[in-house]
C-alpha cells in the first residue's frame, strides 16, 4: 500500500519541482533519511505498484513534460489536440493572448480557425474507435432500486433525438439554451445536444429559486428553457416546472412544449470554430451578482480531457464517479466532458448522498465498483467496504490535513492516492493538482501546477515572490481551458480578474508555497525547505484582519479540526471594537459529544497553541450542522450574517442543501 512519511525513502528528484514563475527553479534537494523520518514528516508516497502503472510515474517524467508545456506551449498542446477530431485544423497560432490590460483588451485564443465539435469528440469518435457498446453512463436514481444506463451508442441516439428537436423548434448555432434539470441522464444529454448543434448551454442548478433562475434567463436571453415536471430530492418532491413558470413570468414567455416528441436518432454535427462559445455558467455569486463565465470549444475540450486523464490517472477499465451536480463547473468538466472525451464509464447520481441514510455514497461505490471517486471534502462515516477504489479526488474547499487523513485512511484504506484538485469555474479545469503516481503527497496540499499552468504568488503590490512564501495566487499566462469573458460584460472580466495585478490573472485565492507543515498543521518546524508544494489558504475575502494580523480562515479551521472532539469548523470575521475584526468560529462536534464550557476553552487553547494567541477565536458558536451548498461548499456569506446577527439579511438561501441548518444555528446563537 501507500507508505506514509516515516518510511525511509529517497526523493532527490523532487528538487526540481516548479515553484511557479514559469521557470523550473532548482530547489533544495529533498532527501529523507533516518534522521528526518518522524511524525512531522507528512509525505505520503504512491505505492510502487501504483506508480509503475501510472501515466506519469516519476517527478522526472512530470518535470520533462511540464518544462515542455511552458517552454513550448504550442507544440505541447497541439500534439495533444491532434488526438481529437478536427474537421479542419487551426490555421492561426495555437495560442495568442493579451494578459496585460495596459497593452489593450484582455483576449485569449486557442486553436483559432480550427473546426471541431465537442459532442462529436465525446460520442461519435469513441464509438468509431470501438466503444459503441461500452457503458457511458450508469445512472442511479434518488430512490433505491431506480437505475438506468446508456452505452455510448445509446447515448448518441438520445443526444441526437434531442438535438433534432431543438433544431425543429428553431434553436440555431450561437443561440443560448438554459437547462434547468436535476441529475437525470437528460442533463448531460441536453448539454451534449446543444453542443452538437452549436447552441450555447447554460445550466442553472435545479436548486435555484425562481428569482435566481429569472435573473439568469434575463442575463443570457435563451431561446429555450429545458426542464422537467418535478424531481424528488431525498424524501421531498420539488416542482421544477412550476418554478420555471414563475421565472418566465418575470422574464419572457413564448410557447411551451410539455414534452419532447420522438425525433430521429441521428443528427448531423454543426462544426464550430475552436473559439465559438460552448457554454456559459454562472458562478455561485457568493461575492455579488453572479458572473456569467464563458467557455469556448477547442481549448476547453483539450484541457478538460487532458486534466481528467492525468489527475485521476484514468485507464479505460476505470469506473468513475464524480458526486458534483452538472449545475456547477465540476459537473461540466468532470461529469460530462472530461470523462466522456476519454471514453470513460461515468456514474451519474440523482440524489443526495445522505438519502435514505449516510451509507448511500458507499453503497453506490460498491454497487458499480467505482475505481475513481471524486467529491467535495464533506463525507460521512461508513460501514461499507470500498475495495474497488484506486484513486480519490477532492475539490471545492481547502481540505484540511485531518480531513485528508480521514479520507485517505478510512475511505481509501490507506491505499488510494488523493488528488486534491484546485481550480475554478473560470479556469475550466484543474490548475494545481497531484498527478497521483508521480510524487509524494502532503495531506492538505494541492501540490504542483498542471501542464502549461504557471502559477505565481504575488504580494499586495503585485510583485512576484519567489521560493517559500505566501500571498495572492495569480497565473502568468493563459492555458487552453481558461474562460474568455464574462458574458456581456468584458469590462467586469478585466476589472475583476486582470486589473488587480497588472499582467496576471488573479484567482481571488490566497496561497502559500512551502513545505506546508507550518501553514496547514500549526507550528511544525519546516525541516524540508522550499519543496515548492502549494497550499491554498482560501479566498482572499476569507482572510480576517485581526489587529493588523492577516489570518486565513482555513488556517484557523485547520487548527480547530485537529482537536479530537471537533468534527468540522467554519471561521468568519466579525466586527470587533478593539481589534478591527474578531474571529468567530462555528463548531460541529463529533457525534454524541455534549457542548461544555471546558470544551470551548480547550478548542480555543488548541488554536492558541498551534497558531498563536492572536488567532484565538473570540466566539465559539455550536453548530449541529453547517450551511452548505449542494456542491458541498460552506456558505460563509450566511455564517457572516449570523455571526453579526444580521438575521434579516441572510440573502438567497435557495442553494442550501439543508435549509433547517440555518434555523438551528440561529437558535443556538447565544448558547
Ligand atoms: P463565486 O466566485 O461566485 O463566489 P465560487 O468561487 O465558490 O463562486 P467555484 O468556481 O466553483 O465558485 O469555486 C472555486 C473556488 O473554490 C476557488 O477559487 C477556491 O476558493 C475554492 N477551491 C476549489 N477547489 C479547491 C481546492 N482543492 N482547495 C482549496 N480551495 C479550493
Ligand atoms: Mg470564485
Amino acid at each position: 500500500g501507500m507508505a506514509t512519511g516515516n518510511k525511509l525513502r529517497h526523493v532527490e528528484s523532487l528538487q526540481e519541482m516548479p515553484s511557479g514563475a514559469g521557470k523550473i527553479s532548482c530547489l533544495n534537494a529533498v532527501i529523507l533519511g533516518e534522521a528526518l523520518a518522524s511524525e512531522e514528516n507528512d509525505l505520503v508516497f504512491p505505492s510502487d505498484d501504483f506508480a509503475r502503472q501510472a501515466h506519469v510515474s516519476s517527478p522526472q517524467q512530470y518535470l520533462e513534460m511540464y518544462k515542455r508545456s511552458v517552454e513550448d506551449p504550442a507544440g505541447f498542446w497541439s500534439d495533444i489536440a491532434s488526438e481529437f477530431y478536427w474537421k479542419q485544423k487551426w490555421d492561426q497560432p495555437v495560442c495568442s493572448e493579451n494578459f496585460d490590460f495596459r497593452k489593450g483588451n484582455i483576449s485569449i485564443q486557442w486553436f483559432k480557425g480550427g473546426l471541431t465539435n465537442i459532442c462529436y469528440n465525446c460520442l461519435d469518435r469513441n464509438i468509431e474507435s470501438g466503444n459503441a457498446d461500452k457503458i457511458a453512463i450508469y445512472w442511479e436514481g434518488n430512490d433505491l432500486g431506480v437505475e438506468d444506463s446508456l452505452t455510448y451508442a445509446q447515448l448518441l441516439d438520445r443526444v441526437c433525438q434531442l438535438a433534432n428537436y431543438l433544431k425543429a423548434i428553431g434553436v440555431k448555432k450561437g443561440d443560448a439554451v438554459v437547462i434547468y434539470l436535476p441529475m437525470l441522464m437528460e442533463l448531460p444529454i441536453a448539454m451534449l445536444a446543444c453542443a452538437r448543434i452549436g447552441a450555447v448551454h447554460s445550466v442553472v442548478f435545479a436548486g435555484f429559486s425562481s428569482e435566481s433562475l429569472a435573473q439568469r434567463i434575463l442575463d443570457c436571453k435563451p431561446k429555450v428553457v429545458i426542464t422537467c415536471n418535478a424531481v424528488k430530492r431525498g424524501a421531498k418532491a420539488i416542482h421544477l416546472k412550476d418554478i420555471v413558470d414563475a421565472a418566465l413570468v418575470d422574464s419572457a414567455k413564448n410557447g411551451i412544449s410539455d414534452f419532447v416528441p420522438k425525433y430521429p436518432p441521428t443528427c448531423e454535427v454543426e462544426w464550430v470554430d475552436a473559439e465559438d462559445p460552448l457554454f456559459l455558467l454562472y458562478t455561485s455569486g457568493s461575492t455579488g451578482k453572479p458572473k456569467g463565465v464563458l467557455h469556448t470549444t477547442g481549448g476547453y475540450m483539450v484541457y478538460t480531457a487532458t486534466t481528467f486523464k492525468y489527475a485521476f490517472d484514468y485507464k479505460p477499465s476505470d469506473i468513475y464517479w464524480c458526486t458534483a451536480d452538472c449545475g456547477w463547473i465540476t459537473g461540466h468538466s468532470y461529469v460530462t466532458y472530461g470523462p466522456l472525451l476519454n471514453g470513460a464509464s461515468v456514474v451519474v447520481f440523482e440524489g443526495a448522498p445522505t438519502y435514505p441514510d449516510a451509507g448511500r455514497c458507499w453503497d453506490i461505490v460498491d454497487k458499480f465498483k467505482v475505481t475513481i471517486f471524486y467529491t467535495a471534502p464533506t463525507l460521512y462515516v461508513t460501514r461499507y467496504s470500498r475495495k474497488s477504489l484506486r484513486v480519490l479526488g477532492s475539490v471545492g474547499e481547502p481540505i484540511n490535513p485531518s480531513a485528508w487523513r480521514w479520507f485517505f485512511n478510512v475511505v481509501g484504506n490507506s491505499r488510494c492516492p488523493i488528488s486534491d484538485t484546485w481550480w475554478q469555474t473560470e479556469t475550466g479545469g484543474f490548475m494545481i493538482t497531484p498527478l497521483p503516481g508521480a510524487w509524494p503527497l502532503k495531506p492538505g496540499s494541492a501540490t504542483f501546477p498542471f501542464f502549461g499552468v504557471q502559477p505565481v504568488i504575488v504580494d499586495e503590490k503585485g510583485v512576484e515572490i519567489e521560493g517559500e512564501c505566501s500571498g495572492y495566487l495569480c497565473v502568468k499566462s493563459s492555458w487552453p481551458g481558461a474562460f474568455r469573458t464574462l458574458y456581456g460584460d468584458h469590462e467586469r472580466y478585466e476589472t475583476t480578474y486582470f486589473k488587480p495585478f497588472a499582467g496576471y490573472y488573479f484567482t481571488g485565492d490566497g496561497c502559500s508555497r512551502s513545505n506546508g507543515q507550518k501553514i496547514a498543521d500549526g507550528l511544525h518546524p519546516c525541516f524540508r525547505d522550499k519543496d515548492g508544494y502549494h497550499w491554498l489558504t482560501g479566498r482572499v475575502d476569507d482572510v480576517i484582519n485581526v489587529s493588523g494580523h492577516r489570518i486565513g480562515t482555513a488556517e484557523v479551521e485547520s487548527a480547530l479540526v485537529s482537536h479530537p472532539k471537533c468534527a468540522e469548523a467554519a471561521v468568519v470575521g466579525v466586527e470587533h471594537e478593539v481589534k478591527g475584526q474578531g474571529i468567530y468560529a462555528f463548531i460541529t462536534l463529533v457525534e454524541g459529544e455534549p457542548y461544555s464550557e471546558e470544551l470551548r476553552k480547550s478548542l480555543i487553547l488548541t488554536v492558541r497553541k498551534q497558531i498563536g494567541a492572536f488567532a484565538a477565536p473570540d466566539k465559539i458558536h455550536w453548530a449541529p450542522g453547517l450551511p452548505k451548498t449542494r456542491s458541498g461548499k460552506i456558505m460563509r456569506r450566511i455564517l457572516r450574517k449570523i455571526a453579526s446577527r444580521q438575521l434579516d439579511e441572510l440573502g438567497d438561501t435557495s442553494t442550501l442543501a439543508e435549509p433547517h441548518v440555518v434555523e438551528q444555528l440561529i437558535e443556538l446563537a447565544d448558547r
